[in-house]
């Protein structure tokens, strides 16, 4: 299927020509055609499947007649965090180029003033996070009136942030009758309330989760002691080909700690994470983009979302709890045809998480076994490793086989 088959107009279609995008991804083929007869939508989706333009586009299209006009707030969409919600603003501002329409973004962390003389010259589209948008709208800086497309991006990742009460407030505010999209990486029941209480009749598009393509992300397993993982780092970080590294962390305290280290080692590393003001944090992206810094450590939550191309290595100092989150952060790696190498360190006590990544996966990782600061635990004598019902073998025997492997 080609971008042309799907009833968008030239102006967008020039915009995503330019972008490089030769088709359009699963989730844009099954929701545009949709959304642009203005159905509601409930998209099970994680970033990195192309769900901004598969909702910006059909928005982008659906108002790009009245912008002549008056210009007030006819879609609103709601972001958890600040960084998404400036990236699904830049995704707009890139696909609506060749439109008169304008967007905006506010969100918490910053001074409000300028965000509300933003709001006060007139914009088409506004993107937000939850509270600072009810905080511009308690002080009659925004007008809902005449919206007509509301769109709630990582529902899921919203309601483990506690933003239930604010989303509800928000829902209250505008007009009932509109077009509703709600996207969400995971379906539990609070989401499906939330669905049910919000959308309309909606088409159901799931994208399942994809684990990425070994061909473009080599994914490589170290078996490390919790103690050793930050000498681990930095004897993988003497290997020059290693340009441009994003490495995730589970605690902000941790990333701290850290980059402090790193930097103690000349090694050009900035720490990413929620406790960081604002400008801080929009600086420290705008280095590493820039090939400034050539170490990105990031919370999960910072992390969300994060586009930035040409990242050689994806390292994830721990083993996420979630195993979606492990195929969300080895694909900032290997983008766009480019080849990446995604390093995961595990101590024993995650091998639970492992187990649980690599049922996901359907495969192990494959683990490396020459390097020095090997776990104990893979000294172990070895079990044959099994190639079939490789998941139902326990944890503990599975990191055994992975050491076996070694001198093979
Ligand atoms: P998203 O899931 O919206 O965060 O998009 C992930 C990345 O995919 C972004 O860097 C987009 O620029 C890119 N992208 C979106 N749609 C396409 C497409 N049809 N072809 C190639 N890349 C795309």
């Amino acid at each position: 299927m080609k971008f042309d088959d799907l009833g968008l107009a030239e102006p967008l279609l020039r915009a995503v020509r330019e972008e490089g995008y030769s088709e359009p991804t699963p989730i844009q083929q099954q929701a545009i055609p949709h959304l642009l007869e203005g159905k509601d939508l409930l998209g099970c989706a994680q970033t990195g499947t192309g769900k901004t333009a598969a909702f910006a586009l059909p928005i982008l299209q659906r108002l790009r007649s009245g912008a002549e006009k008056r210009r007030t707030i006819r879609a609103l969409v709601l972001s958890p965090t600040r960084e998404l919600a400036a990236q699904i603003n830049e995704s707009f501002a890139t696909y609506g180029r060749h439109t008169k329409l304008r967007t905006t973004v506010v969100y918490g962390g910053v001074k409000s003033r300028p965000q509300a003389q933003a709001l006060k010259k007139g914009v088409d589209i506004l993107v937000a996070t939850p509270g600072r948008l009810l905080d511009l709208h308690g002080q009659g800086r925004i007008d809902f009136s005449h919206l007509e497309v509301f769109v709630l991006d990582e529902a899921d990742r919203m309601l483990d942030m506690g933003f239930i009460d604010d989303i509800r407030r928000i829902v209250r505010l505008i007009p009932a009758q509109r077009q509703t999209l709600l996207f969400s990486a995971t379906m539990p029941s609070s989401i499906q309330s939330l669905a049910d209480s919000i959308l309309t009749d909606p088409v159901d598009v799931r994208i399942a989760v994809q684990a990425p393509a070994a061909e473009t992300v080599d994914q490589k397993l170290y078996l490390v002691e919790a103690r050793d993982k930050l000498a681990l780092l930095h004897h993988l970080l003497k290997d020059e080909s290693v340009t441009r590294a994003l490495v995730f962390m589970r605690t902000r305290h941790a990333a701290d700690r850290v980059e402090r280290h790193l930097q103690y080692s000349d090694i050009q590393a900035e720490a990413i994470h929620s406790d960081k003001p604002q400008k801080v944090r929009e600086r420290t992206l705008a280095n590493f983009k820039a090939g400034r810094t050539r170490v990105l450590v990031a919370s999960d939550i910072a992390s969300r979302g994060l586009d930035v191309d040409d990242v050689s290595h994806v390292i994830n100092y721990d083993m996420p709890h979630e195993a979606e989150a492990y195929v969300h952060r080895i694909g900032r790696t290997g983008r766009a045809g480019a080849t990446g190498v995604a390093m995961s360190f595990c101590s024993v006590d995650e091998r639970v998480h492992l187990e649980a990544i690599e049922k996901l996966l359907r495969r192990p990782i494959p683990p490396v076994h020459e390097h020095p600061f090997r776990s104990a635990m893979a000294q172990l004598p070895a079990a044959r490793p099994a190639a079939r019902g490789w998941n139902k073998i326990p944890v503990s025997r599975r990191l055994r086989t992975h050491a076996g492997l070694r001198g093979r």
